[in-house]
């Protein structure tokens, strides 16, 4: 495994870092300090990011989500990215194309593709696409809720798949060369996008549906056309889109949650009892690597494995698959998978090459254009 991972290290296709230092995703952003000390990254954090734990997981590159509530927040976490990669630039360089980040991992740095998941970030301006881009942004989720461009995958659709504007916005990154991320599109939106995009497209962390049933997974027949657009789905660590039964088990925890809360307004203390004697009563399923690694051999089944990546979604994940706890995880995958007869070949191409001839193909296509 040292060897695959030696010639061809992990190429994250999504961390929620950014989320993990500004509280959690449904917290409101506190502002940047000014003190650069309050966003370590050379220790072991709390979290499931740091240098040490990518180093142990033979992580070479991530798509970092600059995490953030409104484009003013954006601004503040991306001058936040080229921070960090001035304190730790023995170790991080953010890179803006596929041949950067292949030199970057050749020098033994950990590259770093800015990424942002939610367009809406950007006030859904083609404006505001042309000047990140010139900032290194290279990778947008199109659409995480419903919003101007295109309607989510757990949010009441308003376009019945992409706008008008939408459309726009594809174009223009299509142009750009920017890599369009479909995690969290509805289907109907990544139908709607696969139609019209003249670059390959990815998903940045999502797993396949027909083994999870959710929303946010991806169905087969888009699943099909992926490999027809020769894009890729990078596989995510997260054990609700992994199982139905964790699945359901969530989605039953947030239901009782949110009645109780409506019909107890503001008393926490019985919530907390409701909550605490619900998971006695119902404990929390186990999501295994086995399970995850059935995805693999499922989407490689159906389409290939030639479209497969791997996109961890850590920090931004309240629960996590046992045995893939955090950054440094990543080889356990990878052995499970060779025990099932993965080749080292195969191994490969799922760890980064995947994905570096995806990103080389849209910064081609785009210059086409
Ligand atoms: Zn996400």
């Amino acid at each position: 495994m040292d060897h695959v991972l030696k010639l061809s290290p992990i190429i994250d296709g999504h961390n929620d870092l950014f989320a993990w230092y500004f509280g959690c995703n449904y917290k409101k952003l506190p502002k940047c300090p000014e003190d650069i000390a309050d966003y370590p990254l050379d220790t072991l954090s709390k979290g499931q990011t740091d240098i040490p734990r990518w180093r142990n997981g033979a992580v070479g590159a991530v798509q970092l989500n600059i995490y953030s509530d409104s484009l003013s927040s954006f601004l503040d976490a991306y001058d936040l990215l080229f921070r960090l990669e001035k304190v730790y630039n023995k170790d991080l360089q953010i890179v803006q194309s596929a041949d950067g980040m292949r030199k970057a991992i050749k020098n033994g740095k950990i590259a770093i593709l800015p990424m942002l998941e939610g367009s809406d970030r950007l006030e859904s301006k083609l404006s505001n696409l042309r000047l990140f881009y010139k900032l290194g942004l290279r990778c947008v989720t199109f659409t995480y809720t419903t919003g101007d461009l295109a309607d989510g995958s757990d949010d009441l659709p308003k376009h019945n798949g992409i706008s008008p504007l939408g459309r726009s916005m594809v174009k223009e990154m299509n142009r750009l060369g920017m890599l369009i991320d479909l995690s969290h599109a509805s289907a109907k939106t990544m139908s709607d996008i696969l139609d019209i995009t003249e670059t390959p497209v990815i998903f940045s962390h999502s797993n396949a549906r027909k083994l999870c049933d959710v929303n946010r997974n991806v169905p087969d027949t888009i699943l099909l056309r992926l490999k027809a657009n020769k894009g890729l789905i990078m596989l995510d660590m997260v054990p609700d889109h992994t199982t139905n039964k964790f699945a359901n088990w969530v989605n039953t925890g947030d239901s009782i949650y949110y009645a109780t809360k409506k019909q107890f307004p503001g008393d926490k203390a019985k919530l907390r009892t409701v909550m605490d004697q619900w998971e006695l009563e119902n404990p929390k399923p186990t999501v295994s690597i086995s399970d995850i690694a059935d995805h693999f051999d499922y989407v490689k089944k159906l389409i290939g494995v030639e479209y497969i990546g791997i996109g961890g979604d850590y920090d931004g994940i309240e629960y996590t698959i046992e045995g893939l706890e955090d950054v440094s995880c990543f080889p356990k995958l990878l052995v499970e998978l060779a025990k099932r007869g993965w080749t080292k070949t195969e191994l490969k191409k799922i760890t980064g090459e995947n994905y570096l001839r995806v990103f080389s193909d849209i910064e081609k296509k785009s210059k086409a254009l």
